[in-house]
């Protein structure tokens, strides 16, 4: 038998820029073009159809998307040597933002497409190969996610996303989230308690719930009422095969007290948290539209130390805010000393076109801002340093999820999100073991498998 037109498999290639949030989204386009018959390739080269599914949050992100589309076409034309036709869509926040400018600058371009149509794909696809160019930007009125297919495709990892809510009305005067993914929306309860229970009976083990203000999460209950984030928790904490929950990005001012409390009570919910205080002087947190200071900031993390004192803290910081003084920023740096986070992600402020900051006249001059990140990171790594090092010689428990890079290792990730190697066989992916952390290396921690752990008894079938 020969292939026909419909039987035959389209090779299709994703690279995803920028946060979770893509590295979700992009499972899910590729879910939704798996029934027009779509399989993933690794090889770009290979590919029918190539989706970039863009970051827009600092102008290099964005810049990095036009320089791929320059190597982008470069591809297409090889391939069109030699008889092979590709479509190029360009998806994500960069779409979402510059949708227009897109198709007017990159002509190799065939799709745009915005991160609310994702389910509308095989329809734009097939628009787009008989168009000269197709753009579906909308914020369309119905749910996407009623749209997309179920999870059910085949999962390399035992750790899986899961969207449960979108867009911001937040408003933080440097952030173009709020533009390019629209107004805050939670998905209802029942649709997340049945895409977690595929992926659970796929063999996820851990879930992160993803969302770009995930703790003001308020989705529709099946009482009919507005459940909250640790509502949300508790009952995903009761799905069998589900061992292990996190969730991200979180906002100070949503850390209600329930949320809090989950993290004392609900074991499943792991001891790490995402919780980004953008900058330590009140005056710059104003400028921002944070809506907090820096006091309420330190009195919050004492709460939630409070409730569970094991807990790693995670930040994000933006250095050379519009009028961000020498004074201002030493109280960022005194902010990170004083809280000791475990991981901290710092970033150049960079002015995004059609966010208020970004017109404000006393930008700070770039040599100062990379001395600054300079400082900064230095401190951050001292902190995470520390971090580390006091696991050595605890007895943690792993989930392992990978081969390790050398033969005879495997890779996982402890409770507060570290990457872990240990020797192991294989037969481990996917099961949660208690490891005795021997050494921490600067991007992971080495560890040996606990003696007291029978992993015999618990992956093989007994006899
Ligand atoms: N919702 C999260 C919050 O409220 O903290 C942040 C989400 S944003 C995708 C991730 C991080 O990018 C932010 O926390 C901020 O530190 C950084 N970021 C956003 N806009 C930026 C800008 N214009 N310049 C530099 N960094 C920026
Ligand atoms: Fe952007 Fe986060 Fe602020 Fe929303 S809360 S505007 S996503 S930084």
């Amino acid at each position: 038998m020969t292939d026909g037109p419909t039987s035959k498999t389209l090779k299709l290639h994703v690279k995803t820029f920028g946060c979770q949030m893509n590295v979700y989204d992009s499972e899910r386009m590729a879910e939704a073009l798996a029934p027009a018959g779509y399989a993933l390739t690794e090889e770009m080269d290979d590919a029918d159809l190539v989706i970039l599914n863009t970051c827009h949050i600092r102008e290099k992100a964005a810049e990095k998307v036009y320089s791929e589309l320059g190597r982008v076409r470069q591809m297409k034309e090889t391939r069109a040597s030699g008889g092979k036709e590709t479509m190029v869509a360009v998806a994500g926040c960069v779409a979402q933002a510059e949708g227009a400018e897109i198709m007017r600058r990159a002509n190799v371009v065939d799709l745009v497409v915005g991160p609310q149509s994702y389910h509308q794909l095989p329809d734009l696809v097939a628009k787009a190969r008989g168009a000269s160019g197709v753009l579906a930007t909308d914020f369309p009125t119905e749910d996407k996610f009623d749209h997309l297919p179920a999870r059910t495709m085949k999962r390399a990892l035992p750790s899986a996303f899961v969207t449960v809510q979108e867009g911001c009305d937040k408003f933080c005067t440097f952030c173009v989230v709020p533009y390019t993914r629209g107004a805050e929306f939670s998905r209802p309860v029942s649709q997340l308690v049945q895409e977690t229970e595929s992926l659970a009976q796929g063999g996820v083990r851990e879930i992160t719930l993803l969302g770009q203000n995930v703790n003001a999460y308020h989705g529709e209950g099946p009482d009919g009422k507005d459940w909250s984030l640790a509502d949300l928790l508790r009952r995903l904490a009761e799905i069998p095969g589900i061992e292990r929950l996190r969730y991200t990005t979180s906002h100070p001012r949503d850390m209600a007290d329930d949320l809090i409390a989950v993290h004392g009570d609900e074991p499943k919910v792991m001891p790490y948290l995402h919780l980004p205080f953008q900058a330590g002087a009140d005056r710059m947190l104003k400028a921002m539209n944070r809506k907090h200071t820096a006091e309420e900031y330190r009195e919050l993390i004492g709460r939630i130390r409070a409730a569970r004192p094991d807990i790693a803290l995670s930040t994000d910081i933006i250095v050379g805010f519009p009028g961000e003084t020498d004074a201002d920023f030493e109280e960022t740096v005194a902010l990170v000393r004083e809280i000791g986070f475990a991981q901290a992600f710092s970033f150049k402020y960079s002015a995004r076109p059609g966010t208020p900051a970004s017109t404000l006249e006393d930008q700070v001059p770039e040599e100062a801002k990379k001395e600054r990140l300079r400082v900064l990171q230095d401190v951050i790594e001292d902190e995470r340093k520390r971090f580390e090092q006091a696991l050595v010689g605890r007895t943690v428990p792993v989930l392992f999820e990978r081969k390790g890079r050398k033969p005879g290792q495997i890779a996982g990730r402890s409770p507060y999100l570290q990457a872990v190697h240990s020797e192991g066989p294989e037969s481990l992916l996917g099961e949660i073991v208690e490891v005795d952390i021997t050494a921490a290396g600067p991007n992971s921690l080495t560890g040996v498998i606990n003696s007291g752990f029978a992993w015999d008894d618990r992956v093989q079938p007994a006899v």
